[in-house]
């Protein structure tokens, strides 16, 4: 017998969306110039128009941003400066719900996710983040610690509200201001986090936020004003954005792609394993660096790993993301869709074969099926690039060195996965491998006190955690 899910959706009407956004800059929301629309990636439905910063507004935000440090930030102690980001906190979960509806319109993530993960999670950080204010002399990196002063940070639209906090509330934490660009199709929380800080009464110029494309990205990456840059992205803008600040002062974070293996030993427990494959490729639909993209299976369990992970997934339930019900969202552009849609095609003409659960996809907005390539080796495009969607590439091996071997054979180095009943692996295997997040019999879970970043291509520095906060302070040790 099958049972139907009757729908679910969560009410829109917590959310005012404006017809037109300026940018925020110096506490104040001043109008924009140019102005380019965002779109819910579910239904295409025009959510609102934002506005395009050029130099100008990138150069009030940075002056705004300078005038801020010098005058009140940098002078407060940080037992005062802990206090606003414990009330930004606070108010972000007084206002969660508003914060979830609006990311899920905006970025096509299920509201599930947004509501139990994402703010959350953005929560927590500032949370987090607040108790290290007024303790940096006892995080272990110097007595006496100095704030840059002026950060620039550029963030990606797969956790728009969750990226901002990863940077932000380091940043403020250690003393620093900031002027932030969200991705071009996911400005609204960014933009709804602004008046959380009107709310919580943060001094004017603290936190600065300007919205635009990849051109206003770089007028932030070469102001002269900026005294460091944190960008999470896409390996290509991260290599332009190293060598943009190869030759200045600035100091610099970088948190890019990834390409990771989950590795399924033949002592694993095989349903948890099935779980933690599904949760680390089809969790965000795919949208997600640390993803576990490339599923290393031992070969004697691979067949039954298989078996099993196509009836899991056939019960992924894709479609309206408002629905409290759905796993797997919308593609969030029309562009990803298309380059998940190219780097598949490859997989086809290059010999691995597709399969994807049944499933039917709505006829508006960018979708997706959740899919896996089998029989894929590691020369394959889509075992060495990044998909981000949802799409597996599962490779096996014969031996636990194999296994490693594989792992590691990327110019990426983000995360890892090992599915064992054994300790002695586990811990073997996490010393082989070159990724700077690992599980062990679980996925993608995520905490403020955890640093995460990657080794080789995947980036430069760690967020989260004391690591992270080292990246805020001057002189203070990375390791
Ligand atoms: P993705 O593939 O996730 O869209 P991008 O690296 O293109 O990744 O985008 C991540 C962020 O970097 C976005 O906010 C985008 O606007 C910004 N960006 C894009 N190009 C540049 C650039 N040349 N310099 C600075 N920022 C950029």
């Amino acid at each position: 017998m099958s049972f139907e899910y009757a729908p679910a959706p969560e009410s829109r009407t917590v959310v005012s969306i404006k017809a037109k956004y300026g940018h925020f800059i110096g506490g104040k929301f001043v109008a924009g110039n140019k102005h380019f629309p965002t779109i819910n990636p579910a239904t295409e439905e025009v959510l609102s128009q934002i506005a395009l910063a050029g130099k100008a507004e990138v150069d009030a935000a940075v002056k705004a941003a300078r005038k801020a440090y010098t005058t009140t930030w940098s002078k407060m102690s940080g037992r005062e400066r802990g206090k606003y980001l414990f009330r930004i906190a606070r108010i972000m979960q007084e206002r969660s719900r508003e914060f979830a509806v609006l990311e899920t319109l905006d970025n096509g993530k299920p509201i599930r996710e947004s509501r139990d993960t994402d703010i959350p999670l953005a929560a927590a950080h500032f949370f987090y983040h607040a108790g290290w204010a007024d303790k940096l002399e006892y995080a272990g990196l110097g007595t006496v610690t100095k704030a840059h002063g002026v950060a620039g940070q550029i963030i990606p639209w797969n956790f728009p509200l969750l990226m901002l906090a990863w940077k932000v509330a380091p940043a403020l934490a250690a003393g620093n201001t900031v002027v932030l660009k969200p991705a071009e199709s996911t400005s609204l929380t960014a933009l709804l986090f602004a008046e959380v800080c009107q709310q919580a009464e943060l001094p004017a110029g603290v936190v600065n936020i300007v919205t635009g494309d990849g051109s206003t990205g770089a007028l932030i990456v070469n102001h002269p004003g900026i005294d460091k840059i944190a960008f999470t992205g896409s390996t290509e803008v991260g290599k332009l954005i190293a060598r943009a600040v190869a030759p200045t002062s600035k100091s610099v974070t970088l948190e890019l792609g990834g390409k990771a293996a989950n590795i399924v030993f033949e002592d694993a427990a095989i349903d948890e394993a099935v779980e933690g494959i599904v949760n680390g490729i089809f969790f965000n639909q795919g949208h997600v660096c640390c993803a576990g993209s490339r599923l290393l299976l031992q070969e004697n369990i691979a067949e039954e790993v298989l078996e099993k992970l196509k009836v899991r997934m056939a019960k992924i339930r894709v479609g309206d993301p408002m629905d409290k019900n759905t796993d797997l969202g919308a593609i969030n552009s029309k562009e990803q869709l298309n380059k998940i849609t190219e780097l598949t095609a490859t997989g086809d003409s290059e010999g691995a074969q597709r399969w994807s659960a049944p499933c039917e996809l709505p006829g508006k907005g960018f979708w997706f099926a959740p899919t896996i390539f089998i029989g894929v080796t590691q020369t394959h495009r889509i075992a060495r690039e990044e998909i981000f969607g949802p799409v597996l590439s599962v490779l096996t091996f014969r031996t636990p060195q194999e296994a490693i071997d594989k792992a590691n054979n990327t110019p990426f180095g983000l995360s890892a996965g090992i599915w064992s009943d054994k300790g002695s692996k586990i811990l073997w295997a996490s010393s082989q491998l070159r990724a700077g997040v690992i599980w062990a019999n679980t996925f993608n879970k995520f905490d403020p006190t955890s640093p995460f970043g990657g080794y080789k291509e995947s980036g430069w520095g760690r967020e989260g955690g004391r690591h992270g906060l080292s990246a805020y302070l001057k002189g203070a040790s990375h390791e």
